[in-house]
């Protein structure tokens, strides 16, 4: 395990991941949300994780920060850097096409974006909106569904875009690994640290 602390004090005292979620100073909420580039054991990019999982995953010795983003995590008496870029310790075979079909997953696809107004949102105020309705037939798909504000959900309703006077930003489409690469790539471009893993 790896996880560096800068306080000398902190050295012999055990971290545990169930400490993580006990940090509540100014500041570090915003942290913990902090996205992490996750690179497998052979630095391939794979996956865009919140700062919080990265820490839990360096705590358990799964994986090892290669970056930090500078910002401290305070907890009882010592400060946990925040890392930026973390790597698997054994390497994880990644199912290449396609991504598992979950909320995480859709609003990663969508950058935290409600696809109707185009707001940026914490995932607590987005929610996934079914294009065309449930309760008229729409199936629970990577094509059929996508990021929403609660305001434009509840203004949808029952309706289909057209019916609502409202229009999608973009067409939704599967999430493979391209996408996925892409998004860590946009995302990457305001973080330099994770240049040099996603452009090669
Ligand atoms: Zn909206």
């Amino acid at each position: 395990m790896r996880a560096r602390f800068n306080n000398p004090q902190a050295a012999g005292q055990q971290f545990s991941p169930a400490m993580v979620p006990g940090i509540h100073q100014k500041g570090d909420v915003h942290a913990l949300h902090a996205p992490v580039l996750v690179l497998n054991a052979s630095y391939e990019p794979i996956n865009v994780c919140v700062a919080r999982r990265a820490i839990v995953l360096v705590l358990k010795g799964v994986a090892m920060a290669e970056e930090e983003n500078g910002h401290f995590l305070h907890a009882a008496r010592v400060a946990l850097r925040v890392p930026s870029v973390i790597r698997l310790l054994e390497y994880r075979r990644i199912p290449h096409q396609t991504r598992a079909l979950s909320r995480k997953n859709i609003l990663l696809r969508d950058r935290n974006t409600c696809q109707y107004c185009a707001q940026v949102l914490g995932p607590s105020d987005l929610t996934l909106d079914h294009v065309l309705p449930r309760s008229r037939g729409g199936a629970s798909s990577w094509e059929n569904l996508v990021a929403c504000c609660h305001s434009c959900n509840r203004r949808k309703g029952n309706q289909y875009p057209a019916e609502a006077g409202m229009k999608l930003m973009r067409e939704p489409r599967a999430f493979n690994l391209h996408t996925s690469r892409h998004i860590m790539r946009l995302m990457g471009r305001s973080d330099d640290k994770w240049r040099k893993y996603l452009f090669y």
